[in-house]
């Protein structure tokens, strides 16, 4: 038996809705993604949404538009995936690494220490789809203190008085806290829909807008749909429309709009999310759980509590006390079964990209420690009770080897 990571669920209404915009007349940005912007927007609970073809060209949309450049600093935490860290270089600014928790999140109470006058973004990462205490991060940014270092340079920082809230919350479409939705825990969240995510549409992401009252979201999106196409006053359907020719370039944007294929699949997908999608991953998450909770070596993912509710994106194991180096081999032996694992995340500071930049590893000792024990189980639709069996055993024979 072989058991791959992550493959997307395909089906017949997938398929048909794809042939079905190709034959409609119009492929990218129109009419579907323009819908599933509104159904994002409903299903959410936010203001207003952009659809992307990416959460990486979200994020760093957002942080563009609030004017984030050279000299300016982003805190996030040291354990994400590169793409959170990677927006803050494209903007010139400094990533800023803080510490994360047991439960894989930033830890909030280390966020203070980190903020100077040059703070201007934090992005929080909602990993693995549990969301991190929000509500500690809004009252300590509304703190006196920390509002009067906050020094604005842009008209958009001038109006949020305040350092912005930027959830990377690739992995938290469908989470809850306090009943809130994601996309409406922080002032821009940015969904990820790539192909081995929770809502897939093969490539694509997209941008929840949730400002404070001063901000007109509707002014905002319409700033953001501009931005992500070359900076165009016109989108590619208005300009076809007879007539209708004439454009302007307000700024020199970016490219990158989501196409109607990629709406369409998410569109599908959208739909039956909460009460399929979720139920099914959720399930999975159950079976494992229940299945390793006898083992003192699992130390098993948490991903519901009395405030929280995951999105069940991945399954993150930790192996209680085992070095990176047995963790490895554990990984050798489940993969020997045919059996694919992964390891999220690689700490920023492990990356060749940022290790001139004078990060240091043991700087974050939680997130070192949350790495060398990680193994994530996989999780997808169509995975079989065989499948998870097959897994769990795969895995307590390699942890009994090796450990
Ligand atoms: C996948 C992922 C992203 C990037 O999403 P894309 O849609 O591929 O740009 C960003 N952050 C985290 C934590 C992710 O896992």
């Amino acid at each position: 038996m072989r058991v791959p990571f992550s493959p997307p669920r395909m089906d017949k209404k997938m398929a048909d809705a794809v042939v079905d915009t190709l034959y409609s007349g119009w492929i990218t940005t129109g009419p579907k993604t323009r819908k599933l912007e509104e159904e994002l927007t409903k299903y959410t609970g936010g203001k207003a949404t952009v659809c992307l073809n990416s959460a990486t060209a979200g994020l760093e949309l957002a942080l563009r538009w609030f004017g984030v450049k050279e000299g300016d600093e982003v805190i996030l935490p040291a354990y994400t995936y590169c793409a959170t860290a990677n927006v803050v270089m494209h903007c010139g600014a400094t990533p800023v690494l803080v510490d994360v928790k047991g439960d894989f999140n930033i830890d909030v109470s280390k966020i203070e220490a980190a903020i100077t006058s040059r703070t201007k973004v934090i992005m929080p990462v909602d990993i693995a789809g549990m969301p991190i205490d929000y509500d500690e991060l809004h009252s300590m940014l509304a703190k006196s203190d920390v509002r009067a270092k906050f020094a604005p340079h842009s008209i958009e920082q001038e109006k949020l008085g305040r350092i912005m809230v930027l959830a990377d919350a690739a992995h938290s479409i469908g989470a809850t806290y306090k009943r809130k939705n994601s996309g409406t825990l922080a002032d821009i969240s940015s969904f990820s829909f790539h192909a081995v995510k929770n809502l897939p549409t093969a490539e694509g992401g997209a941008v929840i807008i949730n400002l404070p009252e001063q901000f007109d979201s509707l002014a905002v999106q319409k700033q953001f749909k501009v931005k992500s196409l070359h900076g165009q006053s016109k989108d590619a359907l208005e300009k076809t429309k007879a007539g209708g020719w004439r454009y302007d370039i307000t700024e020199p944007g970016y490219k990158c709009n989501m196409t109607d294929i990629n709406a369409a699949l998410g569109l599908v997908e959208l739909e039956r999310y909460d009460s399929d999608m979720l139920v099914k991953r959720k399930s999975i998450f159950d079976k494992y759980n229940a299945l390793l909770s006898k083992y003192e070596w699992a130390n098993i993912p948490v991903y519901k509590t009395d405030d929280k509710q995951s999105s069940f994106h991945i399954y993150m194991l930790r192996i209680n006390n085992a070095t990176e180096e047995q963790r490895d081999r554990i990984i050798d032996k489940i993969s020997a079964e045919k059996v694919a694992v992964n390891v999220h995340f690689q700490p920023i500071p492990l990356l060749s990209a940022y290790k001139g930049f004078g990060f240091n590893m043991e700087d974050y000792p939680v997130a070192w420690k949350n790495y060398e024990q990680e193994i994530s189980l996989p999780v997808f639709y169509d995975i079989s009770d065989e499948q998870i069996g097959w897994v769990i055993d795969a895995l307590v024979s390699a942890v009994e080897e090796v450990m």
